[in-house]
């Protein structure tokens, strides 16, 4: 079989939306042999740093291995039977008592479809509640909403081969170089084969992703609005509108141009001159086939949902849509965003693109799962079940495979919300997450290369994703987990299910119910014969499959000038530029933005495991322009606070001319289990758009200021290590353990003294050096090997730190102990077993 030749097997990467095929072959370390699948038609064999350094993120550091009881006398394991009966007994409780909107599931794009489909099975069909929302509502529900209204379905309608096939690509809010690598490399290719392609990158900031742009626009954040509504008015008044498209296929063209033609002061707006303004908008109405890319930039925004709309309206103006190397293109976040959207585990969508407010839709449901207590309205937004949490109203949740602690904004919030739910289930596959140490029940679930199920990516493209390896202690795929609650919940007959091809096939089949016709664009009637050896083998398959899909194909929806309104027809949507919420002032004078770096993923519980992708950004930061630097007399490398009146965090300055001086940016990946302080949702206020409930991650005011150290630590452990009573710490992957760089305002002695208390000596050797300079060294040898290495003083060069690495790593001899304190206080005056 294909999928197991040679011992490799073919599975999908666990990261980012592009959805890239690998082969991954055990080793007999217990890691995987990774490489990338030449027949996958996302990436065809390339993979980018992230997907190449899977297989050394399966080592089982953190796992969370059985079911437990926590308590503040202490945590309790428990068996799976115990552990589900309880969850299954809370639950009914609750509702019995208080009502089915009392409870709530809070779900993930790292879900896979299978696991998304029970859940918001058992709590739209038969807990009654559309309380789930999926943490993908922080990532694009706005271009779901931009999508419904425009063309009355979630309906993405380009393939990646469009990028390849256009003659110019706008690119906006996306630094597509490091958050879609490998579609970043397909359209680096597709301009080395065709240097005339034009590619346009619209970001406040200079990213990696302009390297290869012809232009890049820095506009003014939250600018989009206007931007597109100026190029929409610059098509009509030089009659570059597909007039025989818009009169056959749209409505509301008329209201839409004229708010278009209303905007005002776009340069100021944007902040772009009229020059980039008309080269723009010419180049958009003189290529013919145009694809715009957006992603976050677009979508996290209180107006996110008419950025949308706005991008949608210059492509339906233009008749630039449905057509080869044509379209907007939202490019997905998370490996299984659109798989939630697919099956509806969004709280305001009822399953398989059907409605709430389509009473056939209802009917079909309830008839198809057999039961009278679905839900007939929407639930609660991801910010508004928190909220609800928070107040009370909802007294039981269920997070799985996400950690709203660290990705939500206003993490206080968040922390004040789950202290005071009665019940609060965290199903995970690692044991110490923000959000689990709040958790009163953690269930073990199964990680990528364990489970298995399918992830549909950025095309609408469906992938089987494949158990590789065993579970460590009692971890169980998602979808049993919930299975065996909704069984003791009294719903057995609707959950009994043994595989998840099963789970599948049932899902496919809900796709086709009143679809004969294709009515609705999300169609799978081509795989609902699929027996456990087709689901076992099932090659990637585009969707609508109208069969099965033995072959790679691309096809584009909409090309048949048909959109799943009533009537048929797209609508453009009036849209006007509306300021973000978070206004500067003299306290709070700089917008904060966030966003991801090139080698970590969301909260690094897994890239967080690879020494190698730790290389890349070793630490939380803060990018500043220069000018702001001099302003605030913050150095490069020096520690800086960003504050509001929410809160504050501690992150290493970066100065850089790649950013306005007005701007701020902050990578949202560490947290407090990998850095003190670090994390920019302390700072975001959660204000959303009101459409789409996505929240403004982009653009938050604040202020900073130096902080200034006196001492600094080096400390690599081969276990991670609790450094609460320090001023900064941010731990690092390092071969065969963990690095901690800490600063601190207490002089190099006091630093040493508090650090000393965390070297672990019991059974074990202690070499110490102290020197002249204020240097002081610790070794813990456990026999020949290091495991533990502390270096106080006063301050580190990076070269510094990667000799202390380097000599952790290799000290494996007795002499290289020794090497180290050498190597490191070659003016020590001590060298002394302690
Ligand atoms: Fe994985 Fe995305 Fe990288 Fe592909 S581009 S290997 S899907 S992270």
């Amino acid at each position: 079989m294909a999928e197991h030749n040679e011992g490799w097997i073919k599975t999908t990467c666990a990261y980012c939306g592009v959805g890239c095929g690998i082969e991954a072959r055990p080793k007999h370390s217990g890691e995987l042999e990774i490489r990338g699948d030449k027949e996958h038609p996302s990436n065809y064999g390339k993979l980018c740093t992230k997907g190449i350094a899977l297989g050394e993120t399966v080592i089982h550091d953190g796992r969370l291995l059985s079911p437990t009881l926590k308590t503040s006398h202490g945590n309790k394991k428990l068996s799976w039977e115990a552990a589900t009966t309880m969850v299954a007994e809370k639950f009914t409780q609750t509702i019995q008592e208080y009502g089915s909107d009392s409870v709530a599931f809070y779900v993930s794009g790292q879900l896979l479809t299978e696991d998304y489909y029970v859940a918001n099975k058992l709590i739209k069909g038969f807990m009654g509640t559309a309380n789930i929302d999926s943490n993908s509502r922080l990532c694009m529900a706005s271009s779901v909403v931009g999508h419904k209204r425009a063309f009355g379905s979630d309906t993405v309608p380009v393939c990646y081969e469009d990028i390849e096939q256009a003659e110019m690509v706008v690119i906006v809010g996306s630094n597509l170089a490091w958050c879609h690598p490998v579609l970043f490399q397909r359209l680096r290719a597709a301009k080395q084969e065709n240097p005339s392609l034009k590619i346009v990158v619209i970001d406040p900031r200079k990213t990696d992703t302009c390297e290869i742009a012809n232009t890049h626009l820095p506009i003014e954040s939250g600018s989009d609005v206007a931007l597109f509504n100026g190029l929409l008015s610059h098509l009509i008044e030089l009659d570059e509108l597909d007039h025989e498209f818009i009169s056959s296929h749209t409505d509301h063209f008329d209201e839409t141009i004229k708010a278009a033609l209303a905007q005002q002061d776009i340069e100021e707006i944007t902040g772009l001159t009229s020059q980039q303004l008309i080269q723009f908008y010419s180049d958009f109405s003189s290529s013919d086939k145009v694809v715009t890319i957006y992603s976050q930039g677009v979508n996290q925004s209180s107006s996110g949902s008419d950025k949308v709309n706005s991008i949608l309206n210059c492509h339906l103006a233009t008749g630039k849509i449905g057509k080869v190397g044509c379209g907007p293109f939202s490019v997905t976040g998370q490996p299984n965003a659109m798989g939630g959207r697919e099956i509806g585990a969004l709280a305001n969508t009822l399953t398989a693109h059907m409605e709430f407010d389509n009473p056939e839709h209802l009917q079909l449901v309830s008839d198809y799962w057999q039961t009278d207590t679905l839900a007939t309205k929407p639930g609660l937004k991801a910010i508004d079940m928190f909220d609800a949490i928070d107040s009370g109203k909802i007294k039981a949740v269920w997070i799985m495979a996400t950690n709203p602690m660290v990705s939500l904004p206003n993490s206080d919030k968040i922390r004040s919300a789950l202290e005071k739910c009665p019940l609060v289930v965290v199903s995970d596959c690692i044991a110490d997450t923000e959000t689990s140490r709040l958790a009163d029940v953690v269930l073990p679930a199964q990680g990528w290369s364990e489970k298995s199920g399918t992830v549909t990516n950025s095309e609408r493209r469906i992938s089987r994703q494949r158990r590789i390896l065993p579970s460590p202690g009692e971890a169980k795929p998602d979808w049993w987990i919930i299975s065996q609650v909704a069984q003791k919940m009294g719903f057995r007959q609707a959950f009994d299910y043994i595989h998840e091809g099963e789970i599948f096939a049932e899902y496919a089949k809900l796709t086709t119910l009143g679809n004969d016709n294709f009515e609705r664009d999300l169609n799978l009637i081509g795989l609902t014969q699929l027996d456990d050896k087709g689901y076992s083998q099932l090659k990637p398959q585009q969707w609508p499959v109208t069969e099965l899909q033995d072959k790679v194909i691309n096809q584009r929806l909409l090309s048949n000038g048909l959109f799943y309104t009533p009537n048929k027809r797209a609508r453009f949507v009036p849209v006007s530029y509306q300021a973000a919420l978070a206004k500067t002032d003299d306290t709070h004078p700089l917008i904060l933005n966030s966003g991801r770096v090139r080698d970590h993923w969301h909260t690094m519980s897994r890239t967080g495991l690879s020494p190698k992708l730790a290389e890349h950004t070793c630490e939380p930061f803060v990018q500043l322009h220069a000018d702001t630097a001099t302003k605030y007399h913050i150095l490069d490398g020096q520690l800086a606070k960003v504050s509001n009146q929410q809160g504050e965090a501690l992150v290493r300055a970066k100065v850089t001319s790649d950013i306005a001086p007005s701007q701020l940016f902050m990578p949202i990946h560490w947290n407090e289990t990998t850095s003190k302080n670090s994390k920019p949702c302390t700072l975001i206020a959660n204000t959303t758009d009101k459409l789409s409930g996505q929240p403004e991650f982009k653009h938050s005011a604040v202020a900073i200021s130096a902080f200034t150290t006196v001492s600094c630590a080096v400390f690599i452990s081969n276990g991670t290590v609790a450094l609460d009573n320090i001023d900064y710490w941010a731990r690092q992957k390092v071969a065969g353990g963990y690095l901690y760089r800490i600063e601190s305002t207490l002089p190099v002695s006091e630093l040493a003294t508090i650090l000393k208390e965390h070297l672990k000596v019991d059974g074990q050797r202690l070499i110490s050096a102290e020197s002249h300079n204020g240097k002081a060294q610790w070794l813990v040898l456990d026999n020949k090997k290091t495991t533990q290495l502390l270096s106080v003083q006063k301050g580190f060069e990076e070269e510094e730190i990667t000799t202390l690495i380097e000599l952790y790593v290799q000290s494996d001899e007795p002499a290289n102990a020794s090497n180290i304190i050498q190597t490191l206080a070659s003016d020590s005056h001590s060298l002394t077993p302690a």
